[in-house]
């Protein structure tokens, strides 16, 4: 299969991935998922005027002074005994009901007892204290539409309204498995040619951060037999698959042979350092991406595909993030024929965001990837003098460094 440019790549899964299909979920699994009904509030918030400030429920019209104070204060959570007539006032609490007759609150701060009276110089509005019957939210009133992402705010909406659950696009399930026959678990004392699985936990960690739900299916050998049983048995389990290693040219790289097999090969090779040889296929019409295997190569391709791709399966019609232009601080040498993705730290000083890449840019060197919190989109081509300006993917925070 030939080589594509990435905007050609990223072409081709878009138009083989869609939304999961709504579910409902209970409030404590809805944060960061995609509603996928809208919300109509079914109730008046608050369903009583209730008052705004500690203080005295009064008739604002009443010009008795001093007003004589009724027993039973009105704290939140009671119905209120008192009844308030020309010359009276009620103690009440924030949040409790007004008292029946009373149409304002004094504040505590504003009025003067002595024993069984109340004094207060301000003239008061009627209204004044209260907030009114659906103030905050009027019953009929749509709240939040379809496709809106749920954060702490629309997630406390929801229970205002006594909706313990809400119909959202499911969090893709994604199952990961590392290839290779080099690879032991992270507490194993590796062999003389063996090295550590690292890829499966940085995915696993990436899908979390992506909204994805990950699923460990442990690291397979490079064994033709074994890979295909377990590609198989993951996409039973799960939305999506994503593996790491065995997509390159040597003779014991397996997977892209085997989703070819399987299911349909879209993509094998894309014109960009690093991540050249990813590999995408569907299975019983899955996703199934096959990222390269060295650890900066598949956290890169992560980034750009399976990311942006997770997002879409979980309902958002955001899935990119944020581009600013950037001048680089030194000089850089992209790649002669591929665009690169340069790890680097940007920062913003004046209203200009300046660039500095996080040193040696090897695609087995992880390090490169720590503290950067964009990645270069560097055209393939002449070295690239101090000063260039070029675009900078905002992968994490500016103020994360
Ligand atoms: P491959 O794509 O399988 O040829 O692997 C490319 C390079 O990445 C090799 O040096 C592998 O040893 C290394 N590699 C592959 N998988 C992993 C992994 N899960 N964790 C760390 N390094 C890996
Ligand atoms: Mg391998």
């Amino acid at each position: 299969m030939a080589m594509i440019e990435p905007q050609e790549a990223w072409q081709r899964i878009e138009a083989q991935i869609a939304p999961l299909a709504p579910q409902e979920r209970a409030l404590p699994e809805l944060l960061g998922c995609v509603l996928a009904q809208e919300i109509v509030a079914a109730e008046n918030v608050p369903p009583f005027p209730a008052a705004t400030v500690d203080g005295w429920a009064v008739i604002a019209d009443d010009d008795n002074t001093p007003l004589r104070i009724l027993t039973n204060p009105g704290t939140a959570g009671q119905v209120p005994a008192a009844q308030v007539v020309p010359g009276t006032t009620a103690p009440v609490m924030t949040g409790a009901p007004i008292p029946h007759g009373a149409d304002a609150v004094v504040m505590v701060e504003e009025s003067e007892v002595k024993e069984n009276w109340m004094r207060f110089s301000r003239r008061i509005e009627p209204g004044a204290g209260v907030r009114r019957v659906g103030s905050d939210l009027a019953a009929g009133q749509a709240i939040l539409p379809a496709g809106a992402v749920l954060g702490p705010a629309e997630i406390g909406l929801l229970a205002t309204m006594g909706q313990t659950s809400a119909t959202v696009h499911p969090r893709p399930r994604v199952a990961v498995f590392s290839t290779g026959d080099e690879l032991v678990e992270p507490e194993k004392e590796p062999g003389p040619s063996q090295i550590r699985d690292s890829n499966r936990y940085a995915l696993m960690a990436a899908i979390r951060q992506a909204g994805g739900e990950p699923v460990s299916f442990g690291i397979a050998p490079d064994d033709a037999d074994g890979q295909r049983a377990l590609i198989l048995r993951a996409l039973e389990a799960a939305d999506v698959l994503v593996t790491s290693g065995g997509v390159s040219m040597g003779t014991r790289d397996l997977i892209l042979p085997l989703l070819a097999e399987l299911g349909t090969l879209h993509l094998a090779r894309v014109r960009q350092k690093p991540g050249k040889p990813l590999t995408f296929a569907t299975v019983a019409g899955k996703p199934c991406f096959g990222l390269p295997g060295n650890p900066v190569s598949s956290l890169v391709t992560f980034e750009l595909y399976v990311r942006p791709a997770l997002r879409c399966l979980a309902g958002h019609s955001l899935l990119w993030r944020p581009e600013v232009a950037a001048r680089l601080l030194h000089p850089v040498q992209p790649d002669p024929l591929r665009i690169e993705f340069q790890r680097a730290r940007v920062t913003q000083k004046d209203g200009t965001w300046w660039a500095q890449t996080t040193g040696a840019q090897a695609s087995s060197r992880l390090l490169s990837m720590i503290g950067a919190n964009a990645l270069l989109r560097l055209p393939a081509g002449d070295p690239l003098p101090a000063g260039t300006i070029i675009t900078a993917i905002l992968v994490g925070q500016p103020e994360d460094h």
